[in-house]
């Protein structure tokens, strides 16, 4: 591709709220515009990067049997009412209406249209697994578009659904997808992690995140630094500690905490470590009034919590809520003498020597308690947010914290669909069951980003050699002197012919420009005709390491197939 002609329209200054690091690159290399907040128009460089990634997703999705379809990205509301999402999508579903008056959306994400064309279109067991993908614009309303393609409101998913008549096939071809995204991430080049996430309200089920580490990542990922261990912070296990020695039974005391409304105050108010008291949490359990404790210095984490307690929602007790069951204010409550409140207790309360807590009296807390004399726990649960330098809950090294970009999520989803829209296949007996079903997306586009996130330098992106838009940037640094013009002319047919993809900057520029936009948009290879053009020689510098050499135009061919191959 001659640059001359090329539609990559660079940007000096990028608009103040592209904040993101791959953001500012793709608008200063002319790889993308903004059309609308959060969407926007692929360039062709970012196009060709993003056919790339395409290639390496299919590749690794059809090795394991998935089929490519395509479906429409116009929903009819009906389909979208039967499975209840027209209602909890909320204002992310974008809703639009036809002449006939009739409502739409615009796909979001495409289960329901997926399970109705499977309900419809498979009738036995026999033809399971199923397993069928797309790769298609979505849209979704999101309510704070940002970071560029990292967070739009138009986006390019690859979405993939399959079917199964057991749990053991959908286990199955779940972790063959599991395995095929981290091929394909490996693939493309980003450090990443598979994480533990929150199935929702649907839990129980089993999901992953992969999450590509980033500094300007939306989440935060918690890992082992010595095993495989990785969970997003809302599910990151804490490992239950061993059991203190606690001999205090026959001692309690109750003593003045006035004013004590958190830990902190009773700490302070009997000077001690608010570690060593209990933080008492009354909550509304779906409709249940429940007392949490945990250690003072703990925080609850609520999406752990209502995995642990099997419950769907959980909200903090009112101020009078809490009056009314304890006689106390939120400030002073434990759970000492507590007969007919359900009590979980977070298992880090193993460890404490010295236990204190609220008195059930407004402006008192006891001390010197004794678990299991002085109260008693309906369970101990995995309960709070864990901390960085906790131990890994596999036993194995510590836990780090790292932000992450999630580029990909696999998904059991079981018969969520298959029930609310009705999709039944015809077992072994002849009889009507539910699909078993799993999805699995990957954000194409926001792996763009993600990838010119963790690939680049001050001077602009550093493309890994699988999605780079073109492999190598050739460059006549003086299009008026005839030797070198002629050279990069030839050298250009030459590289084409030999299926090198060139971007052939013959622009007439000066050099400085040239060399500032290649390493802008940062191909892997450099390659300059300049002031030797007249002995036949040329000067290579790789972009990634700055390796420089001159080469013999002649071997410049064989040694870019040789560094393309490595
Ligand atoms: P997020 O939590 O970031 O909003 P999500 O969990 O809602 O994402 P999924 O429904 O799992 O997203 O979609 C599959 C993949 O699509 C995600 O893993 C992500 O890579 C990508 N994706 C989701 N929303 C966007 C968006 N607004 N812009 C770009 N990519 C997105
Ligand atoms: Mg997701």
């Amino acid at each position: 591709m001659r640059q001359s002609t090329f539609l990559a329209p660079t940007m000096r200054d990028v608009p103040a709220d592209a904040d993101a690091i791959s953001h500012q690159l793709m608008l200063r290399a002319g790889m993308m515009r903004q059309i609308a907040s959060g969407v926007y128009a692929y360039m062709p460089l970012a196009k060709r990067a993003m056919a790339k990634i395409e290639t390496i997703i299919r590749e690794e999705l059809d090795k394991i049997g998935a089929q490519e379809l395509l479906l429409p990205s116009l929903h009819p509301a009906e389909l979208w009412q039967e499975s209840g999402r027209w209602e909890s999508m909320g204002d992310e579903l974008i809703r639009l209406k036809d002449r006939h008056n009739r409502d739409f959306a615009l796909g979001p994400t495409h289960e329901e249209v997926i399970t109705m064309l499977i309900k419809d279109g498979i009738a036995s067991y026999k033809k399971l697994p199923l397993n069928v993908y797309q790769i298609q614009t979505k849209f979704r309303d999101e309510r704070r578009p940002r970071f560029g393609l990292l967070r739009g409101r138009e986006f390019i998913m690859k979405d993939a659904y399959s079917f199964h008549d057991s749990a053991e096939s959908l286990d199955e071809m779940y972790w063959a997808m599991h395995a095929a995204y981290s091929r394909i991430f490996t693939r493309v080049g980003l450090t990443f992690r598979p994480v533990i996430a929150d199935s929702g309200s649907m839990g129980g089920k089993d999901t992953h995140e992969f999450m590509a580490l980033a500094s300007v990542g939306e989440d935060t990922i918690v890992y082992s630094d010595e095993s495989e261990y990785a969970a997003n912070l809302e599910m990151a296990a804490s490992a239950a500690p061993p059991s203190a020695e606690v001999q205090v039974y026959g001692r309690l005391e109750k003593k003045e905490t006035p004013n004590a409304k958190t830990v902190d105050d009773a700490a302070a108010a009997l000077g001690l470590d608010a570690d060593d008291i209990f933080k008492a949490l009354v909550v509304m359990l779906d409709d249940e009034l429940t007392l949490l404790i945990l250690r003072g210095n703990d925080e609850l984490n609520e999406v752990k919590a209502l995995h642990e307690l099997g419950a769907k929602e959980m909200r903090m007790a009112t101020e009078q809520e809490v009056v009314d069951a304890f006689g106390a204010s939120p400030g002073s409550i434990g759970p000492v003498g507590v007969g007919n409140v359900p009590i979980y207790a977070d298992h880090r309360i193993h460890s404490m020597k010295t236990i204190a807590c609220g008195a059930n009296e407004t402006g008192y807390h006891y001390v010197h308690v004794g678990p299991g004399h002085d109260y008693t726990v309906t369970a101990y649960k995995d309960l709070r947010t864990v901390r960085e330098g906790d131990p890994s809950p596999d036993g194995k090294g510590t836990l780090r914290f790292a932000e992450g970009i999630e580029i990909g999520q696999v998904f059991k989803l079981g018969t969520r669909y298959s029930e609310s829209l009705d999709a039944k296949y015809l077992d072994s007996n002849g009889k009507a069951q539910p699909f078993l079903m799993g999805c699995y997306g990957i954000g194409v586009s926001r792996t763009i980003a993600a990838v010119i996130e963790q690939h680049h330098d001050e001077f602009g992106v550093v493309w890994p050699k699988a999605v780079a838009p073109f492999h190598v940037h050739l460059l006549a640094l003086n299009v008026k002197n005839e030797e070198q013009k002629q050279l990069a002319e030839s050298l250009y047919q030459e590289l084409r012919e030999a299926s090198i993809e060139v971007l052939y900057d013959d622009r007439p520029e000066r050099a400085g420009v040239k060399f500032k936009d290649s390493d802008l948009m940062g191909l892997p290879v450099r390659v300059s005709v300049g002031k030797r053009a007249g002995e036949g020689f040329v000067e290579v510098k790789v972009r990634k390491t700055g390796e420089q050499l001159e080469l013999p135009a002649g071997e410049l061919a064989s040694w870019l197939h040789q560094f393309l191959s490595e």
